[in-house]
């Protein structure tokens, strides 16, 4: 039987993530002592939550233990709705009880250390786990060295918001008590970055906000890229929707951020200096830090990986998923990292019953919603080459002249996706 899901991409099946390949499924068994092996991922988000739930549904003898320092975890697709105040946060979060109830054991603190020679990791209060092979799923962190003035302290006056939870609620408030003829700027970071298409989703919620309850206000963005993915998607629903309240000064136009003041709320651009008054700054960013403690990372502060296996090119018994590795042209989205957990685990099994694990095949779906009602979506598929994911036939993104029934259909497969997904991640 084989583990990855080969057939046709349909957009049902992508919206049901069915699609999302290797189901880590009906696995030949393994010996009691492999069995009794001890796998330990580091990370309870997409990718962490799904590569945990595959190894114990493949094999419930595995000891499979998930370090996550959060008792709930808050997602961030959606989260730009909670921004515009069309969701409450609730809706974004998920606990970890179903997990526990697979069997797998839950360790409520952040991984702190790992030493690879001793195949152990630490935990912040100084417990260790030891592993026969370690998942590291621990998504991103900000890279500040590469936006000077921005740092904690800085991202409670600008906020980012792409970590969900209390910067998410932050950006909301800031929105509600903005002045009516306010200017909202959103910095965006060059790629690779995690999910590309979500900044400007943000611009089109944020103008939809805008748009009802001030509607002197603009939005300005500011970007370090001269394209984007799904641009004439976006730009024609910008003018359709919101004529032109939201502004883009791109990288050839000095659109770059090249550093923040904070105490002013200043951002300073290759082309001059915005005073906006909200400041949505989102830094360059770069895997999780235990990522780099482990040795995972290389100078890109990415994690590059054996795309077959989703093993470490840098240390042994590690495998790197979701938006912490360098994953080629799979972009950093809940649907690859929930993917990239399920292959990643089916490999996982094969190394340890000591067989070839097979090539993976994943399909990755990003929706984007512009306005309630008003979505588009971009759906491709993926298999290894060389060192990287590349995309491979059988992709579909929405058609530019789409009626607005079509629209309004995908807005609707947005929220199943996410129905999904989450489902299939948490239960
Ligand atoms: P995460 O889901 O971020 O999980 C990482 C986990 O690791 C966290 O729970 C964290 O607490 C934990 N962790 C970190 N360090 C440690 C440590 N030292 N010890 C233990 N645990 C640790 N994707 C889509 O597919 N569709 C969308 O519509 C979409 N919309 C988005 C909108 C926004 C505004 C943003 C910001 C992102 C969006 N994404 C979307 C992207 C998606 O959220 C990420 O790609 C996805 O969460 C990546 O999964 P991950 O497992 O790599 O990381």
């Amino acid at each position: 039987m084989t583990r990855m899901t080969t057939r046709r991409m349909t957009r049902r099946n992508a919206v049901l993530g069915i699609a999302a390949a290797a189901t880590a499924l009906a696995r030949p068994s393994l010996t009691r002592a492999q069995s009794a092996a001890r796998v330990v991922v580091v990370g309870g988000g997409f990718g962490g939550a799904a590569c945990a739930r595959a190894l114990t549904r493949a094999h419930p003898a595995l000891q499979v233990v998930l370090v996550e320092p959060n008792k709930v975890f808050t997602a961030c697709p959606f989260s730009n709705e909670v921004i515009a105040g069309l969701r409450d946060i609730e809706a974004q979060q998920f606990g970890y009880d179903r997990l526990a109830s697979d069997g797998i054991t839950i360790v409520d603190r952040a991984a702190t250390e790992i030493d690879i020679q001793q195949r152990e990791v630490t935990t912040s209060d100084g417990t260790t786990l030891t592993y026969d092979r370690l998942v590291l799923s621990p998504g991103i962190d900000f890279h500040v060295e590469g936006l000077p003035g921005y740092d904690d302290a800085a991202s409670e006056l600008m906020p980012h918001a792409w970590k969900a939870g209390a910067q998410t609620l932050l950006l909301r408030r800031q929105l509600e008590a903005m002045k009516d003829g306010g200017l909202v700027a959103i910095a965006i970071p060059a790629n690779p970055s995690r999910c590309p298409p979500a900044p400007y989703e943000r611009a089109s919620l944020i103008a939809h906000y805008l748009k009802n309850r001030k509607p002197r206000s603009k939005v300005l963005i500011l970007d370090a890229k001269d394209n984007f993915t799904q641009q004439r998607l976006f730009e024609k629903a910008w003018q359709e929707l919101y004529g032109n309240m939201i502004e883009r000064v791109a990288l050839s136009q000095g659109g770059r951020v090249t550093s923040v003041d904070p105490s002013a709320r200043t951002i300073v651009t290759e082309f001059g200096n915005y005073t906006p008054d909200v400041a949505n700054v989102i830094p360059p960013q770069r895997a999780g830090r235990i990522a780099e403690i482990a040795g995972a990372a290389d100078t890109t502060g990415w994690c590059p990986i054996d795309p077959g296996t989703f093993q470490s090119k840098l240390v042994p018994n590690v495998h790197v998923i979701g938006d912490a590795c360098l994953g080629g042209g799979i972009p950093k989205s809940a649907s690859a990292a929930s993917a990239q957990g399920k292959a990643c685990a089916a490999a996982i099994i094969d190394l340890l019953a000591g067989r070839p694990p097979e090539v993976p095949r994943l399909t990755g779906v990003c929706y984007n919603t512009v306005a309630p009602g008003y979505g588009f979506s971009l759906a491709g598929n993926y298999q290894p080459k060389g060192d990287i994911f590349a995309e491979v036939e059988g992709g579909m993104t929405s058609p530019v002249d789409a009626p607005r029934e079509l629209r309004a259909r995908e807005a609707v497969e947005a929220e199943r996706w996410f129905h999904s997904i989450t489902a299939d991640s948490f239960g």
